[in-house]
């Protein structure tokens, strides 16, 4: 496939989209200097003074393209997962039609937007039962929800061992989440050490659910205990596993989501924008009591996941299916690209730069990319950096930032670093055109 999408009259979507939005801007401009012309303010207009009001506009405002040249693959401030291509295509499809979101194709009548990619995620986890909705924090709540509210009990209690009671991505507390959702938390164990014998003692007539949380963004070394998902099946309280970055294969030492339900978690919960490689999304599998508990649960439906959410994920876990994920997903070839190949990369900006920027004051580097996103917190990937210096490296970054599209490096050791084990295709000319436009 062509690795620059295109519409179907043959236009890059990039293309399309920076001209939409450019001439959004200069519109904007011209009507601003008309209303000072009006008003009798006399402003000064002029090509220039036109294009860069029209660039501020464009840099200050609004949702774009930016180049990820941090080394942090699934950057949250930047979006985390970069969609396949296939992924991509089956968003423009689903975007720019209608489709089958609630409709049954086979009867004529109504359907259900939740049957989309539960067939894939049944295969691909051999579980029951599957819902998606619109990221992970959503679907624990959900899952919290439902499994609290068909316990008979006024006061419904869910177990959580201290040393999971975590703090994710700025806003997802694992205590609020359980308050949100009914139930009562019933802390057991100490922050390092908890055991199974803990988890026992805290039973009563008014336990729900065990809850399970992957610490996904650090890890906690020295005289540590927990327990396993497989210990806590022995309880008999159902186990809602919140694994978090979703790792459907091997990725480090991250849980996998085949290896907590085959452990005997009756839900594990995961984000699709994670490991996955997927569109931002919640998903839950496991058994089809507890999948059915949620889908018809009240605040399903203000979680619900939308159709270019859906068409993007059943993609993506077709890659899976297929076997072709590893070439497929941006974000596990930007995890998995051997080092060699990136500093290939970064030996072949170089020169490009070099060329094209003469006098720049730069070099090749050996430098350490991460996962990001809340996954595998130590986990360092080894990578390369051209190493930009010569001037003030804030100014220098600066400077990238403003670029169209903007390029997005990290200042370290008063240099400015551009890891290139997050370049995308096709971003190694827009680097060049960043430092041409700036330093050329
Ligand atoms: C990332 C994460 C979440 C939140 O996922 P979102 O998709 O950002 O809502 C919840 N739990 C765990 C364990 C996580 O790692």
């Amino acid at each position: 496939m062509d690795s620059v999408m295109r519409d179907p009259s043959g236009r890059t979507l990039a293309a399309r989209h920076g001209r939409a939005s450019a001439t959004a801007a200069v519109r904007g401009v011209l009507e601003d200097l008309r209303r000072q012309i009006v008003a009798g303010e006399g402003p000064e207009v002029s090509e220039r003074t036109i294009a860069e009001a029209a660039s501020r506009l464009l840099t200050g405002r609004g949702l774009r393209r930016v180049i990820n040249a941090t080394g942090v693959v699934l950057h949250t401030n930047l979006g985390r997962s970069v969609l396949s291509e296939q992924a991509a295509l089956a968003a423009y499809d689903a975007a720019t039609g209608y489709s089958n979101l609630e409709y049954d194709l086979r009867s004529g009548s109504r359907g259900s937007r939740y049957d989309h990619a539960v067939p894939l995620l049944r295969e691909l986890t051999g579980t029951e039962d599957a819902l998606v909705v619109n990221n992970c924090a959503g679907a624990t709540l959900l899952a919290l929800a439902a499994v609290v509210e068909s316990k008979a009990s006024e006061a419904p209690e869910v177990i959580v061992s201290r040393g999971q009671l975590i703090e994710i991505g700025g806003g997802f507390r694992i205590p609020e989440v359980l308050a949100l959702s009914g139930a009562r938390l019933r802390e057991v164990g100490t922050t390092n050490r908890t055991r199974l014998s803990d988890y026992e003692k805290a039973v009563n007539e008014n336990s729900s659910a065990v809850l399970w949380v992957h610490p996904s963004n650090f890890e906690m070394v020295g005289f540590t205990e927990s327990v396993g998902v497989q210990d806590l099946t022995s309880m008999g309280l159902p186990v809602i596993a919140d694994v978090g970055s979703g790792a459907l294969l091997s990725v480090g030492e991250e849980p996998r989501v085949q290896g907590v339900l085959r452990d005997g978690a009756d839900l594990a919960i995961f984000s699709a924008d994670k490991l996955l490689g997927g569109p931002q999304a919640g998903i839950a599998v496991g058994a089809s009591r507890w999948i059915s508990a949620m889908r018809n649960h009240p605040l399903a439906r203000a979680l619900r996941a939308d159709k270019l959410c859906l068409a993007a994920l059943e993609a993506t876990l077709s890659s899976y299916l297929e076997g072709t994920e590893k070439d497929d997903l941006p974000t596990l070839r930007m995890i998995g690209a051997p080092v060699l190949e990136v500093e290939a990369k970064a030996t072949h900006l170089a020169e490009n730069l070099r060329r094209s920027v003469p006098g720049l004051d730069l070099d090749v580097t050996p430098s350490v990319a991460r996962s990001g996103g809340g996954t595998l917190p130590t986990f360092e990937i080894p990578s390369f950096a051209v190493r930009l210096g010569g001037t003030d490296p804030e100014a220098l970054a600066d400077d990238l930032r403003s670029a169209d599209p903007p390029v997005v490096g990290r200042v370290h050791e008063g240099r400015v670093w551009l890891d290139v084990r997050t370049l995308l295709p096709g971003d190694e000319e827009a680097v060049i055109g960043a430092l041409r436009d700036a330093y050329g």
